[in-house]
């Protein structure tokens, strides 16, 4: 008698005859404990981004189905990769229902940083990229914290609706399911099921709710923008902070550069001497050096001295990218996905540098 394997990373069926389907595995995969398909397998191991056609149309159908429903969208992004966590295109399909935007992983942010400033950013921003949250809420789902709140605004705004719970990869998404399931599924005779997307080979998860509604995880959506997809497992625990990042200041002079590894670059083109406020994983290797050797630098020493990425890893990272600003108030220059450099002076001139793909923001000084 055959069963359904279902993949333990991604939730697709599992299957060995066809390579180029969703939830291939090849055969010797499927006599491991715990099982995954290849696409994952090779996301997580190889650092091989999936197939974007396949991925993209999948993420439409979704986004279709969610447009048809009568529900309330609450959509999960990643504080500290907000623009790469964002879900662009979500605004569009979402139709008349409301979006609670949740911003995770509160807990890295360090404690002088005002929470109200950064709503009020993400309200600003979110209307920039299209989208009008009926509320935007903080919270740790690692640490708990805000988790009770979210799912009582949750009762309060979805009026006997269905919940659909959206966000991309490794933005916390089943982190803060599994803490929803014990504030809202508490009853033990209650089933947690999965359901099928119409039209697509993705499951969902669906938590019922005491009124007959449920509250459905969807499928987490890669999007191929964000940095981690361009390094290793080992390398994505370095740049990710841990715990509370700390500030590290550098003295300034015009035309000097720092490089954080690999990964991004900050020139300090034209002004007085002054300081620059750091915001990165502790784990990260500052560089600095000379503006005119800044290029050399990167070319020879890729790597190794500026690591993240490794020597193979490396092979993978897109080109730089430079991004030009003229800083008129305090400002953030946030590279998406690794954290930013506070700036406090002001009519200065600076150049941002980040993989091709990976966004660069600016926003006036949260801190
Ligand atoms: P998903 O892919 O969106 O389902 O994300 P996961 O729940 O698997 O979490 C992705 C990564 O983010 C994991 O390494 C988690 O430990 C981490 N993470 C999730 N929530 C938080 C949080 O509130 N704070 C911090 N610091 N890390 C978190």
């Amino acid at each position: 008698e055959e069963r359904d394997i279902i993949c333990a990373g991604c939730g697709v069926k599992v299957q060995s005859t066809d390579k180029s389907e969703l939830g291939y595995a090849p055969a010797s995969a499927l006599e491991r404990d715990v099982i995954i398909c290849q696409r994952c397998f090779r996301l997580k191991h190889y650092n091989e981004v999936q197939d974007v056609k396949l991925t993209d149309d999948d993420f439409l159908k979704i986004l279709n189905t969610l447009g048809n429903t009568n529900s309330l969208i609450v959509k999960i992004v990643d504080i500290f990769d907000f623009n790469g966590s964002w879900l662009p295109g979500l605004h569009r399909f979402v139709g008349n229902n409301d979006v609670l935007l949740v911003g995770n992983k509160v807990d890295l942010l360090p404690k002088s940083l005002n929470p109200n400033k950064l709503v009020n950013w993400m309200k600003r921003s979110s209307k920039e990229l299209g989208l009008k949250p009926i509320d935007v809420m903080l919270i740790s789902a690692e640490k708990g914290h805000g988790v009770l709140d979210v799912a009582n605004r949750i009762e309060e705004l979805r009026k006997g609706k269905d919940v659909y719970v959206v966000g991309c990869t490794n933005v916390g998404k089943s982190t803060f399911i599994n803490r929803i399931i014990k504030e809202f599924g508490g009853d033990e005779e209650q089933l947690i099921t999965t359901s099928h997307f119409p039209g697509t080979t993705l499951d969902m998860i669906d938590i019922p709710l005491d009124d007959g509604s449920a509250l459905y995880d969807t499928p987490g959506i890669i999007n191929h923008h964000q940095i981690a997809h361009y390094i290793d497992k080992k390398e994505l625990k370095t740049i990710t902070p841990k715990k509370e990042i700390k500030s590290m200041v550098f003295q300034l002079n015009e035309e000097q550069t720092l490089y954080f590894g690999g990964l991004a670059r900050f020139d300090y083109v034209e002004g007085e001497r002054g300081s620059f406020v750091c915001y990165f994983s502790n784990e990260i290797n500052i560089h600095r050096t000379k503006l005119e050797k800044a290029d050399e630098l990167y070319q020879n020493h890729l790597g190794e001295l500026l690591s993240p990425p490794g020597p193979e890893t490396k092979e993978n990272l897109p080109e730089l990218v430079k991004h030009e600003f003229y800083i008129k108030e305090k400002s953030d220059i946030v590279y998406s996905g690794l954290g930013w450099v506070s700036i406090h002076q002001e009519n200065v001139r600076v150049q941002a540098y980040a993989p091709k793909g990976v966004g660069v923001t600016i926003r006036p000084a949260l801190i």
